[in-house]
């Protein structure tokens, strides 16, 4: 007779699995790491977790996030990027390969792999370079990397500038069957920027990034999906045109899917007055327009994923004066109540429609078996308080990093459990 080794028995919560259309008060067993049952469980386990008054979730997934390793182990490394996850509810998250040397080989694939397993606390999986050393000429080993494990290819931070090298990246990406996830961005309307084009980029005499950048990449990637059957999937849309770019591609049966994150749902380019650098990013904070259009995209279902861009960097590279400070936002320890901030209070929303947008749509657009709470499933889960306020103070964070804007707010939403393969990996003892 087989041993059973891990039982584990979550209680009473708000079972929010939108993947099964289930949205109701039940409990969950898992055994050996493994979803056994969800509904009203009589039996008793090893450990029971009393979920009374919180909600039951699919382990969350971030698509977009950057650990540093290799390269800048003192910004971030894979342990505490994976540390900073589960503190923030992510059981399973996807790095971005602009590393120092980028994730262009298959070595590089494993050995984020090996160095994610070692910490053991989130899932880590890979997207690779589209080209070499993301210089935006010739395709990287696509191929060879997909069979190590990458899930998908970006050139993460730059845009590919050359549209033939772009279509080509399309169509040698569908004998992998992985997507295809640009940050679109074309230089010639303004590499050079460091903002948001526009009203305050002129009063504060800073070189601004035109919304077209972005939008006639994307316009022009949309063009050339039409000529393969590409999965494509577009990185942290910032602007109304880009909504309007989507809308249309999907209508049109184009396999095309968008993410944003919580920086472009709450903030704009007129928190840049006092030259903060904590909100010098890219693609750049925009208008109140573009954070209208977005959350009216998100109502209409028109956003896949909600991601982090958790952008980790040094205080001294942030101290900078702004045109030198890098880019980039840590936040993926509180993306969960800014994502509850921008739509679940401001009732653009409700839980079950945010948390697809964090579980089942972003596991589907990298392919994998994950975001659902179904039975034979992974265990992986994650235990949300609703309703807990706290403030956020970037000295308890795991990350190494401290380049977060929102430093003392006042948020509301907690992760009280997260749980991997049926483990528990990260407990809140607030
Ligand atoms: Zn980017
Ligand atoms: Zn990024």
């Amino acid at each position: 007779m087989k041993k059973v080794k891990n039982e584990l028995l979550i209680k009473n919560g708000r079972v929010i699995d939108p993947a099964n259309g289930i949205d109701e008060v039940m409990d969950v067993l898992i055994i050996d790491g493994v979803v056994e049952k969800v509904g009203k469980i009589d039996q008793t386990a090893e450990i029971v977790i009393d979920a009374t008054g919180k909600i039951v979730t699919p382990g969350l997934i971030d698509i977009h996030t950057h650990f540093r390793e290799p390269g800048d182990e003192e910004v971030e490394t894979i342990a505490s990027g994976s540390m900073a996850a589960v503190a923030g509810g992510f059981t399973s998250v996807v790095t971005m390969p602009n590393t120092d040397p980028p994730i262009q080989d298959e070595t590089s694939v494993e050995y984020i792999h090996r160095k994610a397993r070692v910490a053991r606390k989130t899932h880590v999986y890979v997207m690779g370079a589209i080209t070499k050393d993301r210089a935006g000429k010739e395709l990287a080993e696509m191929g060879l990397m997909a069979r190590a494990g990458a899930v998908g290819f970006t050139d993460d931070g730059n845009g590919i500038q050359d549209a033939a090298v772009m279509s080509m990246a399309l169509k040698y990406s569908t004998m992998t069957g992985l997507v295809v996830a640009p940050h679109c961005q074309d230089d010639s309307f303004g590499s050079s920027g460091v903002m948001n084009s526009g009203y305050n980029s002129t009063v504060l005499g800073l070189p601004g990034t035109d919304v077209l950048a972005e939008e006639m990449m994307l316009w022009r990637d949309i063009q050339l999906l039409k000529r393969t059957k590409a999965k494509y999937h577009v990185q942290h849309i910032s602007t109304k045109g880009s909504v309007k770019i989507i809308k249309e591609a999907k209508e049109d049966g184009l396999a095309v899917s968008c993410e944003v994150t919580p920086h472009h749902l709450l903030l704009t380019d007129d928190s840049i007055c006092d030259y903060d650098t904590n909100y010098k990013v890219n693609p750049p904070l925009r208008t109140n327009e573009d954070i209208e259009a977005l959350r009216q995209a998100i109502a209409d279902g028109l956003v896949d994923a909600l991601v982090t861009d958790h952008a980790p960097h040094l205080q001294s590279a942030k101290d900078l004066e702004f045109l030198a400070a890098p880019f980039g936002i840590d936040s993926i320890e509180c993306a969960l109540p800014l994502y509850v901030k921008a739509l679940i209070d401001s009732k653009v929303i409700g839980w079950p429609k945010m948390i697809a947008m964090m579980t089942c749509r972003p596991a589907g657009i990298i392919g994998i078996d994950k975001g659902t709470l179904g039975v034979g499933k992974q265990g992986d889960v994650t235990i949300i308080d609703p309703d807990a306020k706290w403030k956020v103070d970037t000295a308890k964070f795991y990350s190494k990093s401290r380049n977060c804007p929102y430093q003392g707010w006042d948020v509301k939403t907690k992760v009280s459990y997260t749980i991997v393969g049926g483990e528990i990996r990260y407990q809140n003892k607030d």
